[in-house]
């Protein structure tokens, strides 16, 4: 059974198509630049020519390499650890294009932060991973803790009295039950934080399409899960998460003790 579970990832394909578009754009308008430019180039001395234009070159092979490789992990399960470093790369570049195009074509910023924490998940979906309990963490922001509540649960979970009002309660029972790591980060840097702090080798995070797009580039390649927030009341105040989702993760992807 723990070997056919996969995290759904239906959405990934649109993140994908605008960022294969978004390389083909971006090629295409930097060659055209070149082939203005180069003439001057070739004046002041053809070896500053043929230097930019092989840097020029370098540089779409990695973009290429870093898209292949995305394509390779999200439908083949395949995946190669050094090229993640081209992934990196093509993510960090292509992102910005991708939501300067989707402004073009009416598709939301947030429409392709979603797409793409699909696409980061899908990299978990590769055989190999398999973690003990004590390598996870749940990363969780502090809006998901009932506003009128004053308990600090930021320093320590364990101080949240489990009244129910929030799920915070049933996160904390489930860090338990599975023996993970869990911790609530008011912000980026207290997230960064807890991650020197405690070395996990996957990271279960809940966050807003932001936050966790900035926090998944970050960390990169450290495997995340990421799961979306849900906002009934508007951004940050008194959200809620499935827990289902990081439960059965939990279930798939712990290391069974021999
Ligand atoms: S479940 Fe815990 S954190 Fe949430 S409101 Fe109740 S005591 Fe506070």
């Amino acid at each position: 059974m723990k070997h056919h579970f996969k995290i759904q990832t239906h959405g990934k394909f649109l993140f994908l198509i605008m960022s294969t578009i978004s390389l083909i754009l971006m090629m295409f308008l930097t060659t055209l630049i070149w082939w203005f430019v180069s003439p001057r180039l070739h004046s002041i001395s053809s070896m500053v020519a043929i230097f930019s234009l092989t840097v020029l070159r370098l540089f779409y092979i990695s973009v290429i390499l870093g898209i292949v490789s995305i394509y390779l992990s999200c439908y083949l399960s395949l995946t190669l650890s050094f090229l993640n470093k081209f992934i990196r790369l093509s993510i960090t570049i292509l992102f910005p294009i991708n939501v300067f195009l989707g402004k073009f074509i009416g598709i939301s910023k947030d429409r392709i932060r979603t797409s793409f924490v699909h696409v980061n998940n899908s990299f978990l979906n590769i055989n190999k991973h398999n973690f003990a309990n004590d390598e996870i963490l749940i990363l969780l922001p502090h809006c998901l803790q009932n506003y009128d509540c004053n308990l600090r649960i930021t320093n320590n979970i364990d101080n949240c009295k489990e009244c129910g009002k929030c799920k915070i309660m049933d996160l904390k029972r489930i860090s338990k039950k599975y023996k993970v790591k869990i911790a609530i980060a008011t912000g980026g840097t207290l997230a960064r934080k807890i991650i020197v702090q405690t070395k996990p080798k996957c990271i279960i995070a809940v966050a807003c399409q932001r936050d966790l797009v900035d926090g998944l580039l970050e960390v990169f390649p450290i495997p995340v899960y990421g799961v979306l927030n849900e906002r009934p009341y508007g951004p940050c105040i008194n959200t809620t998460v499935d827990v289902d989702k990081i439960e059965d993760f939990l279930k798939h992807f712990i290391k069974e003790k021999k």
